[in-house]
């Protein structure tokens, strides 16, 4: 039997819709959730992405805006743009676009994040606190995936979860949150020997080494759930991931397409992050 697809388009429907109704109550007390973005340069695809995350928070009542700045930024001048939003008590979430052009440290410009600001949960303080399984900001691709994979109730506990890849972005954190659930988890990376040996002893793939359909069902064990991370642009302009999804589906449980599926919960996790933070973010209380 195919796999049941998990979409991430209609999920993140049915979040958004739960998120406008709870903008609208902190409204009715006073409070407007604010995600401020800041874009250096004129990246395509940073651009695109940045629009998605500005009509997601029109779409949930969250006040948004998007700071433009010039690719001929200094470092300095982006550090001292962050502090005065820090400073800004409108202001509750603070996402830089990445990448930033070659000259601008982008650990530095993280850092900078107020921790108690920082919506897309790269801010050490706040990795440290997912590590230790303390409430906080979590990184909103692996906090998606993980929201993906508890909707459909797929068993997490004492399972065997494989990942490719190890950004710190996506492949680190997602092993942490599986780890913070009970799975077992193994990383992989380029310098895996024999991959395959791995995946295919996968309950859980999470495949995110961003490499067009380097996934195919030789990687991968009947009926265990694929998560498809990667987004790679074919020639003709297609968005597509690092799963060859029409092969893998026949034999998977579940599996996430591309595009419909992590993105979109990607983003609505930003705004979750962004609620939380308007409400007053107390590490130490869910
Ligand atoms: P990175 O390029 O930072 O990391 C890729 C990882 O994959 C690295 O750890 C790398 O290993 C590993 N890798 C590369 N080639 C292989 C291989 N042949 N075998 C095994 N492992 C390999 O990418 P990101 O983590 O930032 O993103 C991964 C993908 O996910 C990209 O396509 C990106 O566009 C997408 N993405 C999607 C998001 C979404 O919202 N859907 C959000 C963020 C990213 P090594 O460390 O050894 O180099």
């Amino acid at each position: 039997m195919p796999a049941e697809i998990i979409s991430g388009k209609d999920l993140a429907a049915e979040l958004k819709g739960q998120m406008k109704a709870e903008v609208s109550k902190l409204n009715d007390n006073g409070i407007s959730p604010q995600l401020t973005v800041i874009l250096v340069g004129n990246n395509p695809a940073s651009k695109s992405y940045v629009k998605g995350k500005k009509k997601a928070c029109n779409e949930t009542g969250i006040d948004s805006e998007v700071i433009e700045l010039s690719s001929s930024i200094t470092e300095n001048e982006l550090l001292q743009k962050i502090e005065a939003l820090n400073q800004n008590d409108s202001v509750h979430g603070i996402l830089v676009q990445l990448p930033l052009p070659e000259h601008i440290r982008e650990q530095k410009v993280i850092d900078a994040i107020s921790p108690d600001k920082d919506v897309d949960g790269f801010h050490p303080v706040n990795i440290g606190r997912m590590m230790t399984g303390t409430d906080t900001f979590l990184p909103c691709t692996p906090y998606g995936i993980i929201t993906m994979l508890k909707s459909k109730n797929i068993p997490l506990k004492g399972k065997h979860a494989v990942i490719i890849g190890r950004s710190n972005i996506v492949g680190k954190p997602v092993g942490q949150l599986l780890l913070n659930e009970d799975a077992t988890v193994t990383y992989c990376h380029s310098k895996t020997e024999n991959l395959k040996k791995y995946t295919q002893q996968a309950d859980i793939l999470i495949a995110a080494a961003g490499k067009a359909h380097f996934v195919n069902e030789g990687h991968i064990k009947e009926g265990a759930a694929v998560i498809d991370v990667g987004i790679n642009r074919m020639e003709n302009g297609k968005l597509t991931g690092d799963v060859d999804f029409e092969k893998v589906k026949e034999k998977a449980s579940y599996i996430t397409p591309v595009p419909g599926g992590v993105g979109p919960m990607t983003i609505a996790m930003l705004l979750k992050n962004t609620i939380k933070s308007a409400k007053g973010l107390d590490p130490l209380e869910g």
